[in-house]
């Protein structure tokens, strides 16, 4: 599995840095941000090492749809209110007009009772 040395998100899936684990199989790793928005808000990133959205390709469908399919289930377990009174938001920033600043693919997952920080 492709990973880089000076990537901050590959060495969190990997152990080498810590954090607080949501989640984690073969190809997947879930953790909270460190800095939250909201009640809930963890990412979610592939093990593999992608820098961004804009890297995906039709390589990536099934594991794309593991991520998307694993957000409404981690959320449900981290405190999000069920739809539709309760929900969250996914959010993938990309590239710097996107507002990403850790270049390791990452699915934002944020709920949890308003008021938020931010959005
Ligand atoms: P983005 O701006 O979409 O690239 O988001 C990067 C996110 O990673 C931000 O919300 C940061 O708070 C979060 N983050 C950065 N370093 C860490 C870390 N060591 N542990 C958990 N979250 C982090
Ligand atoms: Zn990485």
């Amino acid at each position: 599995m492709s990973h880089s040395d000076n990537c901050i998100f590959c060495k969190i899936a990997a152990g080498a840095i810590p954090s607080r684990k949501v989640y984690e199989d073969d190809e997947l790793f879930a953790f909270h941000d460190i800095n939250p928005w909201a009640p809930v808000h963890f990412l979610i990133i592939p093990k593999e090492h992608i820098p961004s959205m804009a890297q995906v390709g039709p390589e990536h469908a099934a594991l794309m749809g593991r991520m998307m399919v694993l957000a409404p289930k981690l959320a449900m377990e981290q405190g999000c209110n069920p739809y539709p009174a309760g929900g969250y938001r996914i959010v993938t920033n990309t590239g710097a007009e996107g507002g990403q600043e850790v270049h390791h693919l990452h699915f934002h997952v944020i709920g949890g009772p308003r008021p938020w920080l931010k959005g």
